[in-house]
C-alpha cells in the first residue's frame, strides 16, 4: 500500500509502498478514506535528531477516519463496514484519567509504549491503519469523512481549551483566537457556536484572516507591534477574559499577555517554542496560563455533534496520497487555507 512517511531526520516527508498491515488481537484495521495535515507534523520533522523520539519510519497522520476492514481476535461491537473517525490520544484506558475518557492526560501512555497513531504508531497518512481499541473509533454517520476528519483534531483540540475557559466567555466577553489556520478557523466556529462571547481573530496573513471573518469572527487584526494596543482599545481598555493561543511562538505568547483581562485565560495551545513567565506581578491579578493537549473522547463525540447540527464545520484542500509532499510544502509555507486532507 502506499503511505506517508517521515523516514529520515531532515529529509521531510515521502511517498512509499509498505505492506498492508494485519491486526492483531484486540485490533481494528481500517480502510482510509481521509487523513488530516497538522501543523505538528512539520513540529516533528523539524527537530534535530537529539531530540526526536517518535522512531522512523514513521506514517504520518494523526487526523484519520475510514471504514472498518478486518477485525483481530476477540473484537466486537464495531461493525465491518462501517464509517468511523479516530480518536487519537490513546491513553492506558485503566487511570482515573483513562476513566474520564481524559486519554489524552493519561499518565501511563509513555511509560507503556502508547503513542497515537503518526505520532509515534502508524498513523493515517496510508491506505490503511490499525486502531488499537475500538473505543477509539467515533461512528461518523452521515458526515462526509473528507469533509469531517479534521474535527478529530483541529476541531477537538480548541473545542477542549474552549470548554475549560467557558465559564469566561459570558456575554460581553471577549475571546482572542491567536492564528487563523486549521485549529483556529475551526476554534471561531466554536467559540461562536457554544458562546456569545466576542471574538477577534489575529493573523499575520491577510487570507487566513478573511477567512476568520467568513467563518465567524467578529473582528480580524493584522498580527504585529501594536495589535495588544489594539486589542485594549477594541475591549475599552480592559482586556481579553480568554485568549487561545494558536501559535505559541514568543510574539504571540508577549500579545497574549499584554492583552488578557484581569482574571482571564491564556490557553497556549501552538507549540510555536516561545515562553510565558509567569508570577504575581507578570501577568494580572487571576490570570491563569494553561498548556492544553488534544481533548476527551466525549468532547470528540460533542464535536461531531456541532458538526451535525451545522454548527462547525472545516475549510478543506483535497489532495491525492501522490500529492501528500506538495501538502505538506504548502504548509510549511503557511498557504493552506484551512485543513489539508489526503484522501489515499
Ligand atoms: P496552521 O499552520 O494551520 O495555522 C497556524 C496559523 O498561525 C497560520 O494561519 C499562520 O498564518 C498563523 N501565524 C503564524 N505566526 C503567527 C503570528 N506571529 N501571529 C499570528 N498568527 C500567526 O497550524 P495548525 O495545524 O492550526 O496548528 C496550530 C498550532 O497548534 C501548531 O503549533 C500545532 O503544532 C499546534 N497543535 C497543538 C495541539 C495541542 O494539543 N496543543 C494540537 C494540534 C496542533
Ligand atoms: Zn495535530
Amino acid at each position: 500500500m502506499k503511505a506517508v512517511q517521515y523516514r529520515q531526520i531532515g529529509k521531510g516527508p515521502e511517498v512509499v509502498e509498505i505492506d498492508i498491515p494485519e491486526p492483531g488481537p484486540g485490533q481494528i484495521r481500517l480502510k482510509v478514506t481521509a487523513a488530516g495535515l497538522c501543523h505538528s507534523d512539520w513540529f516533528l520533522m523539524d527537530l534535530p535528531e537529539e531530540q526526536y523520539s517518535y522512531g522512523l519510519p514513521l506514517t504520518l497522520g494523526h487526523e484519520g477516519a475510514g471504514i472498518v476492514d478486518k477485525l483481530g481476535d476477540g473484537v466486537s461491537g464495531v461493525d465491518v463496514g462501517g464509517a468511523y473517525a479516530v480518536y487519537g490520544p490513546w491513553g492506558c484506558g485503566l487511570c482515573h484519567a483513562c476513566a474520564q475518557g481524559a486519554e489524552n492526560y493519561c499518565p501511563n501512555a509513555a511509560d507503556l509504549g502508547i503513542a497515537p497513531p503518526g505520532l509515534g504508531a502508524p498513523g493515517a497518512m496510508a491506505e490503511y491503519m490499525i486502531v488499537d481499541d475500538p473505543r477509539h473509533l467515533v461512528p461518523l454517520g452521515d458526515l462526509d469523512p473528507v469533509e469531517f476528519v479534521s474535527l478529530t483534531d483541529a476541531g477537538l483540540t480548541p473545542y477542549h481549551a474552549i470548554r475549560a475557559a467557558q465559564h469566561k466567555l459570558y456575554p460581553g466577553a471577549t475571546a482572542v483566537v491567536i492564528g487563523a489556520g486549521g485549529l483556529g478557523h475551526v476554534g471561531i466556529q466554536i467559540l461562536r457556536a457554544i458562546s456569545a462571547a466576542r471574538v477577534i481573530a489575529v493573523d499575520l496573513n491577510d487570507d487566513k484572516l478573511a477567512l476568520a471573518s467568513e467563518v465567524g469572527a467578529h473582528e480580524t487584526l493584522v498580527s504585529g507591534p501594536d495589535t495588544a494596543a489594539r486589542i485594549r482599545e477594541l475591549t475599552g481598555g480592559r482586556g481579553a477574559e480568554a485568549v487561545f493561543d494558536f501559535v505559541g511562538a514568543q510574539p504571540t505568547l508577549d500579545m497574549s499577555r499584554e492583552v488578557v483581562a484581569i482574571d482571564g485565560y491564556i490557553h497556549i495551545v501552538g507549540i510555536g517554542g516561545g515562553v510565558l513567565p509567569t508570577g504575581f506581578f507578570s501577568t494580572p491579578f487571576g490570570a491563569a496560563v494553561r498548556a492544553p493537549y488534544w481533548g476527551t473522547r466525549s468532547e470528540l463525540q460533542e464535536v461531531f455533534d456541532l458538526a451535525r447540527v451545522g454548527e462547525v464545520s472545516v475549510h478543506v484542500e483535497r489532495y491525492g496520497i501522490d500529492d501528500a509532499v506538495s501538502a505538506y510544502q504548502r504548509l510549511h509555507e503557511g498557504t493552506v487555507r484551512g485543513r489539508a486532507v489526503v484522501v489515499p
